[in-house]
């Protein structure tokens, strides 16, 4: 099995262009999506229409959550994001059909996929949506015993943009602390695949995970970044700070 996992596109359609031509030289059998396709970037609509073309399984975020209802816990400028996203959807997606296909694929995306021993989430097992899990939260050892005890084996999730490894010994494992192979063993993990169309780890190339038999691969691949910061700084409604966010990598 080769499962490429991607997730947080955020409508940044140079970046998941990249990462689709890069999945397809690899000979991969079928790509997961782990939401937020939508909100902060310039292109919902291209990105949807990939996603919905091209992703076996694609998950409920919770920007694609805000853009479907009420925006509820987002700053000013993501809620700002969420609202523009929403506009481009209802009035600027083309023809009829084409704009329905699109809000029927939001209203009825799950919010949780389970595969044998693998779950994959937005968020995390216990809030599939919404609750973050941060590098740091190693420390927090109740919240990972709990999140730890809802996995059978491993789980695949994205929400906070940092890509890592948790094992179930309580590590957070960075792709650069394992030369970007994380080698499947006994214990339980959770393996955060990170953004591709936000990445915040330092590094603004876009990222996704490859899911294989034994291992689980990350991916760093290079894309336009200054036309889409461009296309950000040119729409009135999408905050600068969203623009240089991505050149940074942060
Ligand atoms: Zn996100």
């Amino acid at each position: 099995m080769k499962r490429a996992i991607i997730s947080d596109v955020h409508g940044n359609l140079e970046a998941l262009q990249a990462v689709l031509a890069d999945i397809r030289g690899r000979g991969i059998d079928e790509i997961f999506c782990l939401g937020d396709t939508i909100g902060y970037g310039p292109n919902p609509c291209e990105c949807l229409d990939i996603v919905i073309d091209t992703c076996q399984i694609c998950l409920l975020g919770n920007h694609d959550q805000g853009a479907l209802f009420d925006p509820e816990g987002f700053n000013t400028g993501a809620e700002r994001a969420i609202f523009w996203t929403r506009e481009q959807l209802e009035s600027r997606g083309g023809k009829p059909d084409a704009v329905a296909r699109r809000w029927d694929f939001l209203g009825e995306l799950p919010r949780i996929h389970r595969d044998n021993i693998w779950l994959y989430v937005h968020g995390s097992p216990r809030n599939p949506i919404n609750e973050y899990v941060f590098p740091e939260d190693i420390y927090n050892q109740k919240k990972m015993e709990k999140l730890f005890s809802l996995i059978t084996k491993g789980c695949f999730q994205g929400h906070t943009h940092v890509p890592g490894v948790f094992t179930e010994n309580l590590n957070f494992l960075a792709p650069e602390d394992i030369h970007d192979v994380y080698e499947i063993g006994d214990p339980k993990f959770m393996v955060n695949v990170g953004s591709v169309g936000q990445p915040r780890d330092g590094n603004n190339q876009s990222c996704y995970a490859v899911q294989e038999d034994n291992r689980v691969l990350f991916c760093r691949v290079e894309y336009d970044v200054g036309a889409t910061a461009d296309k950000i700084y040119r729409t009135l409604d999408l905050d600068d700070f969203l623009g240089d966010r991505l050149k940074e990598g942060r």
